[in-house]
């Protein structure tokens, strides 16, 4: 393909093949409040949920984190909020598993509501009782609940569940695993019958199925990565993923790139306000990057992509809107800062490289959380996307080497060495010619080195959730009871509460799901004695979950976090106390 720049390249998306959200019938409050935050079009489960669910459907939606699934049943919600909210109870319920997706999901609300003046509250575990019932006495339009504490306020007689049009189940597969089946329908015997009632699930096990049976009436359904795996011709393109901390990001993708030392790579992100974010950091990291997104000019995106081709930047951090239809030869990386909202996109984002017979590299920053979306897409492309992990300080160090031992190689081969003979000769007079070398390659190594300093910072590893088949042991929360021994693997956590505090199985999943990248169902059993509680975990993950859970409170509390002295499961208590094992 030719390298020459093109007026119209890259070409922006056409109506006819993108849907805007403004055609889905969104009012123009929520679509303001899109165009702020810079989403540039509706991800795939947005397109297919947002209309049925305006329309009053009840809707079963297969659909994992990264997906944009919080929109797509957000906006709707608020869309369909009364005008008439003087009563005060609210119209809309969604509960989710952990106290961490509470705070996430409720943000959301208030980011696309604001022009609406929609009020959202979330209710979890852990956060002082007195300011929830103060929020809920003021009035609200959405709460945003875990299970547990729901039903304390339900009970309470402080949620009022009369007035609500929608109930949405959200990561109803986790907030099973986690125990909650009970809670949930409790719950659900005290929202009105006639009501609108949404179900989101990463995977679809027949107990979600019942689930959905049994609350649900003709529902949409729909699931994303469906599709059939890609036939044909695949690009030769190496695929690996890195998971990451969302506030390690930045730091993880300047270590990768410096690694890899792409000649140049794209930088896919999902909105402008993260192209322009990304831009500015990566800039003041020493990349000459570039920003190209929907809200630019015909005449800026060609100024940008004139700089690329032209070798004056070599990273272009673009949303997907911006980079269809782009084709530049130099490119040999693509990076995903996050992770693609559906197959589909993936696959066209690393055809940007490997095209006509060349080889290329697919890189893809994922969160903890959006691990499974990684597995989907794997299934849907048939091939394999290896996780690795992030490079370390010390690994940068060795490839820097390389680099400049590589550099010099190929300055040894060439025939221009000559004016320097003299300086050498003079030296060798005085010193070793070995040091004389090694001086030299000092400062050739050290001129290639960028000013920034955080490079010395080592990037905390995030434990990767081990697949959840065929592993004994970890077969999921509520299936086992009694005195199992200890599977093979794990580690036992000692926590400081017990009973006496109120501490219940879900209250200790949702304080490590909530802290760290575990899924509920990588914890094994689980004790809880009247004094304190023992948690089976997978050894990989023991230090990020005591770590977490030192950071965090139960049930209002801080509490004593430690391995479980030699493994005893004695917990550091007496032996004879009575435990209940889920
Ligand atoms: P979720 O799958 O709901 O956890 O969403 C994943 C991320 O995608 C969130 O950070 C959202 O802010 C973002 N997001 C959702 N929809 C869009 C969109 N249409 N365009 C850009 N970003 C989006």
């Amino acid at each position: 393909m030719s390298s020459a720049p093109t007026p119209t390249d890259p070409t922006p998306a056409t109506d006819d093949e993108a849907t805007a959200f403004a055609d889905l019938g969104l009012r123009p409050e929520l679509l303001g409040a899109l165009s702020a935050l810079g989403y540039e079009e509706p991800t795939p489960i947005q397109r297919e949920a947002i209309p049925p669910l305006l329309a009053g459907r009840d809707l079963l939606g297969q659909a994992a984190t990264g997906t944009g699934k919080t929109a797509a049943f957000a906006l709707p919600l608020l869309q369909r909020m009364p005008d008439d909210r003087s009563a005060g109870d609210p119209a809309s319920l969604v509960l989710v598993p952990t106290r961490e997706l509470a705070v996430q999901v409720s943000e959301a609300f208030h980011r696309y509501g604001k022009d609406l003046g929609a009020r959202v509250l979330p209710i979890y575990g852990g956060q002082p009782i007195g300011r929830q019932l103060r929020a809920l006495d003021m009035g609200v339009d959405v709460v945003v609940a875990t299970p547990g504490r729901a039903l304390d306020h339900i009970a309470r007689g402080t949620l009022r569940l009369g007035s609500l049009a929608t109930v949405v189940l959200d990561e109803a597969d986790e907030m099973l695993d986690m125990g909650f089946a009970e809670d949930i329908e409790a719950i659900l015997e005290h929202a009105p019958e006639q009501r609108q009632t949404v179900l989101f699930s990463a995977t679809m096990p027949s107990r979600i199925d019942g689930l959905a049976r049994q609350h649900l009436t003709d529902p949409v359904r729909i699931q994303i990565g469906r599709e059939q795996p890609v036939a044909g011709e695949q690009p030769r393109v190496r695929q690996s993923a890195y998971i990451v901390a969302r506030g390690h990001k930045p730091a993880a993708l300047g270590r990768v790139l410096d690694v890899e030392s792409p000649t140049a790579a794209i930088v896919f992100c999902r909105s402008r306000e993260e192209v322009d974010r990304l831009t500015e950091t990566m800039n003041g990291r020493g990349y000459r990057a570039e920003a190209l997104h929907g809200g630019m000019s015909q005449e800026q995106r060609d100024r940008v992509m004139g700089r690329l081709r032209g070798g004056t930047a070599d990273l272009l951090v673009a949303t997907d809107v911006a980079a269809r239809g782009l084709d530049v030869e130099q490119l040999t990386h693509v990076v995903n800062y996050d992770v693609p909202s559906a197959p589909e996109s993936y696959v066209h984002r690393i055809g940007r490289v490997g095209r006509a017979g060349r080889e290329g590299v697919a890189i893809t920053l994922a969160e903890p959380r959006e691990h499974r979306m990684l597995k989907t897409i794997e299934r849907v492309t048939g091939q394999r996307i290896a996780i690795d992990k992030i490079p370390t300080v010390a690994d940068l160090r060795t490839r820097r080497l390389e680099l400049t031992q590589a550099a010099l190689r190929e300055s040894l081969l060439e025939d221009d060495l000559e004016p320097f003979r003299a300086i050498v000769e003079s030296l060798s007079d005085e010193f070793d010619m070995m040091e004389v070398a090694l001086a030299g390659v000092k400062l050739a190594h050290e001129a290639t080195l960028p000013g920034t300093t955080d490079e010395e910072a080592e990037i905390p590893q995030v434990a990767v959730r081990p697949a959840r088949e065929g592993r004994p042991g970890y077969e999921g929360r509520g299936e086992r009871r009694g005195g199992r021994p200890r599977a093979a693997g794990t580690t036992q956590v000692f926590i400081g509460l017990g009973r006496r505090a109120g501490v219940r199985p879900q209250d200790l999943v949702g304080a490590i799901t909530g802290e760290t990248g575990v899924s509920g169902r990588d914890i094994g059993s689980i004790e809880i004695a009247d004094r304190f509680s023992l948690v089976e975990i997978p050894n990989a993950v023991a230090d990020e979950v005591i770590a977490g859970l030192r950071g965090s409170t139960i049930k209002g509390r801080k509490a004593t976090v430690r391995r479980d002295r030699d493994g005893d499961g004695d917990g550091g208590g007496d032996r004879r106390e009575r435990r209940d094992r889920w």
